[in-house]
């Protein structure tokens, strides 16, 4: 197997720039053309955006009200999809919207939308629940002037597994991926030949020929070295989330509200044993590397909980965690920026197809977009067939371990590791075998990779998961061969980026 750029063949058919969803939706699609195929991501996969939406595949309620019709359309269709193709990774999700006399918008324009909404997905999921029952289901609710609450469903996810798995599947598919691996284009007569690799660790660097190259370097797109012009220009949007212990903000659905200050939506739901809470929306001026929550975002989001649970007396210091991520967003002035369109935006050049925006949800279909543009230059690009996304799950294992490592790993699990597979980690829903797994198995190159993305333990857990850090060491070591000093660095690389990017402010 492939893992590091010395050992990869001197072409492929198609390289990918970009290991988010947009990158790893389009390995999954052409892979299934009988491309030879090639993903590089600069630094972990999942890393960029992806690790930091919101979690929800969703239509989107909001680009309802918008008037976004065809992207809300595409996004529940895909949301029907992948809860069928995707069991134990995309889940149904229920949600409500509580009503109070006087606000708006009323019962009826929530219930019209809403209708559209499940005739969008060809099912009855919406209704009305008069207060008492609703809480009985959510007594922590603002109770003045409550007259009950439209519940509604979507579905959630753990967004960097819905890239992980692909990446990981498409690998065991005969495709090439590789993280820590930073890509300039290669021009040669007018066009681009393919790309120059460098892995930013070792500092190697090599050239590979590609038949066609996709630009899905997410907010980087415009700034991909040796990229011509044409990338639409971005506006990258910051949304930032908070991650409760459960037992703060006990919740048994998803509720979602209006911010009081701007009326702008906000949720909160419960998530891998926690509950998250978000989002903001607003003009990032920083680095996109290292985005975090502001004072003023804390502030803003506390204003919005306690308006909503008031008898709970939240404060920021109450969180697990704290987390911030970028939108890739299509520039169209300066307007609202909840406003702005979510859809993906497509060019393309000699050689090249770039591809930014849209959203987590409809990856699939921007994946085929993508390949049918690239396969107006290489025909044998062109999408397959349509297929579920994901094989079939197998028998054993869980049906969260199945969706969220696929079958191949459940039964290496079952078989190499079973008593850890029985044991929790500290009262998450992840297992000590998940983490052996993903240190033996899933290029884990540093301890973030394993917290954050492989498993969510330094978001679920107190203080990035201090606890529990000598027992990750001692299995880092096993699996990954790393010496005391090294562990000593990685652990105080880790707490370092947990303090600056995801401690609660
Ligand atoms: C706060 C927030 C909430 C959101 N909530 C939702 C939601 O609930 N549902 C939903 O559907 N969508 C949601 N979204 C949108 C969704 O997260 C994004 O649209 C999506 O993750 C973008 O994925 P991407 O692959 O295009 O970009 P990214 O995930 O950023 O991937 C691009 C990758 O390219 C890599 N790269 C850049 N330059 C190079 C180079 N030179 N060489 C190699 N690699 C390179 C980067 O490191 C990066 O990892 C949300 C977004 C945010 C910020």
């Amino acid at each position: 197997m492939t893992r590091s750029i010395e050992s990869l063949p001197p072409s492929c058919d198609l390289a990918i720039v970009g290991g988010g969803i947009t990158g790893a939706g389009i390995f999954t699609e052409a892979l299934r053309t009988g491309a030879r195929v090639l993903l590089v991501e600069q630094a972990d996969f999942a890393s960029g955006t992806s690790a930091w939406s919101s979690k929800l595949v969703h239509g989107g309620l909001r680009y309802l009200k918008e008037g976004q019709w065809r992207l809300t359309l595409e996004s529940v269709r895909e949301r029907q999809r992948l809860l069928q193709d995707a069991p134990g990774l995309v889940e149904a999700q229920p949600f409500l919207m509580p009503v109070y006399r006087g606000a708006r918008p009323g019962r009826g324009v929530l219930r019209a939308g809403l209708a559209v909404y499940d005739l969008m997905a060809g099912r009855l999921a919406s209704r009305w629940v008069p207060r008492d029952e609703l809480l009985r289901m959510e007594p922590g609710l603002r109770r003045e002037n409550l007259l009950g609450a439209m519940a509604y469903e979507d579905a959630r996810t753990d967004d960097t597994r819905l890239v992980l798995r692909q990446i990981f599947d498409g690998v065991a598919a005969g495709g090439i991926a590789l993280n820590y691996t930073r890509a300039e284009l290669r021009h040669e007569g007018g066009r681009v030949r393919g790309l120059r690799l460098r892995d930013v660790e070792s500092g190697d660097v090599r050239d590979i020929d590609a038949g066609m190259v996709i630009n899905a370097a997410g907010c980087w797109a415009a700034g991909l070295p040796g990229a011509p012009a044409g990338a639409p220009a971005l506006r990258p949007l910051r949304g930032s989330h908070f991650v409760f212990p459960a037992a703060r903000l006990p919740i048994g659905r998803a509720v979602s509200w209006l911010h009081p200050r701007d009326r702008r939506p906000v949720f909160a739901y419960p998530w891998e044993g926690a509950v998250l809470f978000g989002t903001t929306d607003l003009d990032h001026d920083g680095t996109l590397e290292w985005p975090g929550m502001s004072h003023a975002e804390s502030a803003y989001l506390i204003e919005a909980l306690q308006a909503q649970f008031p008898s709970l007396g939240l404060r920021a210091r109450d969180a697990l965690s704290v987390y911030a991520g970028v939108r890739p967003v299509v520039a169209a002035g300066e307007g609202d920026p909840s406003a702005a369109s979510r859809e993906s935006a497509l060019w393309s050049g000699p050689g090249l197809v770039g591809v930014t925006g849209g959203k987590l949800t409809t990856f699939r279909v921007t994946a085929r977009q993508v390949l049918a543009e690239a396969a107006k230059q290489q025909p044998r690009l062109r999408p397959a067939q349509e297929a579920p996304v994901f094989s079939a799950p197998a028998g054993g294992g869980s049906r969260r371990l199945q969706g969220r490592l696929g079958a191949a790993a459940v039964a290496h699990i079952a078989r190499e590791f079973p008593r850890e597979a029985m044991q929790a980690i500290a009262g998450t829903p992840f297992t000590w075998a998940e983490l052996r797994w993903a240190l033996r198995q899933e290029r884990v190159r540093h301890l973030g990779d394993l917290l954050l993305r492989r498993t969510r333990l330094g978001l679920l857990l107190p203080r990035g998961a201090e606890a529990e850090l000598e027992r990750i060491g001692m299995l880092c070591r096993q699996e990954l061969g790393w010496d005391a000093a090294r562990w000593q660095a990685e652990r105080a690389g880790w707490i370092d980026l947990w303090q600056l990017r995801h401690a609660p402010r």
